[in-house]
């Protein structure tokens, strides 16, 4: 299996004196996907906030290409290829979808994820390029959110809960676009409810726990009733 383009290293983090995550280990190797699961409340929007650093973390806690990353501030990471698509998507909505896309690609790096191939890659938003975001339904409103991360050039994906509040047709076409995304290279960590999707999509797969890794290892390497112990406990 290749290097790690992205590791987490004993991550501890939380809210104050809350603490979600326990000393997670996590490993993405490059051009790969990782499935991040786990019940509500488990710590896995936590991770990803502490992973960018809008949640306290330690040098050593992350490493990108090697290089520890955990002391550097969140706006550092999208110019070094590391961006995330938030959980509720947290488009700028009185801008227009082509506006949205254009401070993105201004804060990440320059490449092959130009506006234009966004819109080649969700049609919709061509069309709707002009429009407010709030115009937008739900699913065109996430697809923005993935164009929007993608116009940033990256090099590893946070995708936390992309189908979060869509109808099920409606995330089978936001997935339908993951193929497409990741043939050019970017490697993923995805966050997702849905553990038949994911398993369909990942490699790997790390499951928390009370913010404790509590099954990691190959997709195909658990049945669902590994999943089910490891989602709930015994
Ligand atoms: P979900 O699927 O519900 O998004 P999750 O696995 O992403 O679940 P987190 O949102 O990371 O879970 O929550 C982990 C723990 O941290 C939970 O106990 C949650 O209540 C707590 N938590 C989350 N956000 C905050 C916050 N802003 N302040 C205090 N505690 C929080």
């Amino acid at each position: 299996m290749s290097d790690p383009i992205l590791s987490v290293s004993k991550m501890s983090s939380g809210y104050g004196d809350f603490q979600a995550l326990f000393d997670v280990d996590l490993a993405l190797p490059a051009g790969t996907v990782l499935g991040l699961v786990g019940a509500n409340g488990a710590g896995k929007s936590t991770l990803f906030k502490a992973i960018l650093g809008l949640l306290p973390r330690e040098t050593e806690m992350v490493h990108f290409k090697g290089k520890p990353i955990g002391a550097l501030p969140t706006e550092a990471l999208p110019p070094m290829g590391i961006v995330m698509v938030p959980e509720g998507r947290r488009l700028f909505r009185s801008l227009s979808v082509d506006e949205n896309l254009m401070l993105s690609a201004e804060h990440g790096r320059s490449g092959e994820w130009t506006r234009e191939k966004v819109y080649d890659l969700f049609p919709i938003l061509g069309e709707k390029r002009h429009a407010p975001a709030t115009s937008l339904s739900g699913g065109q409103q996430q697809m923005v959110a993935i164009g929007r991360a993608l116009v940033a050039n990256p090099e590893v994906m946070l995708l936390d809960e992309i189908s979060l509040g869509l109808a099920p047709i409606v995330v089978n076409d936001v997935y339908a676009a993951l193929p497409a995304i990741l043939e050019t290279g970017i490697s993923a960590i995805v966050v997702e409810q849905d553990v038949e999707r994911v398993r369909n999509l990942a490699q790997n797969l790390v499951c928390l726990r009370e913010g404790r890794v509590v099954l990691s290892g190959a997709a195909n390497a658990f049945s669902k009733a590994d999943l089910i112990t490891a989602y709930f406990g015994e």
